[in-house]
């Protein structure tokens, strides 16, 4: 038989995707079109609560960068420089370890209170959340709460809607470049960026991150919203991983709620065999990422308790008891025995608390002064005038004070040895000084040609101020 000799390519049966428009050929769709969710405003324990939180959050944010400590911003990180301030604290990039256990704690931390408490940090004080809430209480008050608002997206443009519309924007875009402002102030001294801005002077960069900050805000906050929650967060995918049936969640008691109906408010749910949920659809018209609760656990629901405040002022209206949606755990749901210590919890809590301990130890005993010792390399020893063997060694000096302070250097190690280094050695609030050390002995005096020897850096105003480092003295062979 013989064989075709077309090309494999040749051979294959041509396809054609008959999908729908805009669908995969699995039949999913690429892109999911945005029902815009028009939350509405609601009072309760849970909402005041998000409301400190939030107003905190702000408040924190932006008037930080403002305070003075030592003549100087207190929280600045000055990249530049390679300088990071923190109220009395200088680190620089040696103190990486530092930052790299900041980044840990944070971490750990927010495993453990997801594991304890589910997605509390989402719904009180993640910087989406807190920005959203804000944006979203200037549109209530100048576009009003979510029916004023359905019926002004219904309407034609016309002078009310684009005089609300304008004020809105103009507010929100003010928001957003105060919090541009305010974060490119971290960076660089917020009141010379102020004058700068004012003079029209700012560079390009400045002007980039700027503009960057600015529109990244309006976008988040003001456009995107639940979508950077439920589409763009990593955290919001992995932290159901976290979740167990113990977690603390926003539920709705489903065996208390159902069946769902609605009813008078006299009237016996029992004779007309159905449960507490008089189907109201107040939970879901307050919550801000538009889900329905009563189908369970999803993954789009922040924890906000938006819809426990929403649900206990039905409750109370229909004289029912509160808690048809409430914090609760999957196990307290379904009348399983709880348990609060879990593995998991226990784990995530103890890797928290070793690793604030490490922090907390290594920023106590942190000696606010480098030393870095280096042996000439050009020789390893030489021979004086006098007959004596010197080494010579380069000392980078950096004060990681906010004050200038002077030092001395000492050495030991070799018993009669003489030191010849600047008595006096000065350096400013976050100087490098480079300082060269000569150290000679007699040759009788040095017991091995390689012995270990310390240069001692100590300041003069400050006994605590002292660092040690180890180097070799070298010398011929006898
Ligand atoms: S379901 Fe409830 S807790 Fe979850 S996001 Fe919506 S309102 Fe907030
Ligand atoms: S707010 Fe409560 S009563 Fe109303 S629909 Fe939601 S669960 Fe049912």
């Amino acid at each position: 038989m013989s064989r075709s000799n077309s090309t494999p390519d040749a051979r294959k049966i041509p396809l054609k995707d008959a999908s729908p428009k805009g669908f995969s050929q699995t039949g999913q769709a690429l892109y999911q079109k945005r029902d815009k969710v028009y939350a509405r405003h609601i009072t309760g324990i849970f909402q005041t609560l998000r409301w400190i939180t939030v107003w905190a959050t702000l408040g924190l944010y932006f008037i930080l960068p403002w305070i003075q400590w030592s003549g100087r911003q207190a929280v600045l990180f000055d990249l530049p420089e390679r300088k990071f301030y923190i109220f009395g604290l200088t680190f620089f990039p040696q103190d990486f370890l530092l930052l790299a256990g900041v980044l840990m704690i944070s971490a750990f931390a927010l495993f453990f209170f997801t594991v304890f408490a589910g997605r509390v940090w989402c719904g009180y004080a993640c910087p989406q959340t807190v920005w959203t809430s804000a944006f979203m209480w200037v549109e209530r008050i100048i576009e009003g709460d979510r029916n004023a608002r359905i019926k002004l997206d219904k309407q034609p443009r016309n002078t009310a809607k684009t005089a609300k519309r304008s004020l809105k924007y103009t507010i929100w875009l003010l928001m957003s470049f105060i919090t541009g402002f305010t974060f490119v102030g971290y960076f660089t001294p917020i009141r010379a960026l102020g004058f700068d801005i004012a003079a029209f002077q700012l560079d390009v960069w400045g002007v980039f991150w700027l503009a960057f900050f600015t529109v990244m805000t309006f976008l988040n906050a003001g456009w995107l919203r639940e979508q950077v929650c439920i589409y763009m967060c990593p955290y919001a995918r992995f932290q159901s991983v976290m979740f167990d049936r113990d977690t603390l969640i926003v539920t709705y008691d489903a065996a208390r709620g159902e069946a769902r109906g609605k009813r008078k408010k006299a009237a016996d749910p029992k004779a007309l065999d159905l449960g507490d949920c008089v189907d109201c659809q107040l939970c879901v018209q307050v919550c801000p990422t538009g889900i329905d609760i009563r189908n369970g656990l999803q993954y789009e629901c922040i924890g906000c308790a938006a819809c426990i405040d929403a649900c206990d002022s039905i409750m109370d209206q229909m004289n029912y008891p509160r808690g048809l949606i409430r914090y609760s755990t999957e196990n307290r749901v379904e009348k399983q025995p709880a348990k609060i210590l879990r593995p998991r919890l226990i784990g995530y809590g103890l890797v928290t608390l070793v690793l604030l301990a490490g922090f907390g130890w290594r920023l106590i005993s942190r000696v606010p002064v480098e030393l870095d010792v280096s042996r000439d390399r050009t020789a390893l020893y030489r021979e004086n005038f006098d007959g004596q063997i010197e080494n010579v060694y380069t000392l980078h000096i950096q004060n990681k004070t906010q004050e200038t302070h002077s030092y001395t250097l000492s050495f030991g190690g070799l018993n009669g040895a003489t030191l010849d280094a600047p008595k006096n050695i000065r350096a400013r609030a976050g100087e490098q000084v480079t300082i060269t050390a000569t150290v000679s002995a007699t040759p009788e005096s040095i017991p091995s040609p390689n012995i270990r020897v310390q240069l001692t850096l100590q300041a003069l105003d400050d006994p605590a101020i002292s660092v040690t480092q180890e180097s070799r003295f070298l010398s011929p062979r006898r």
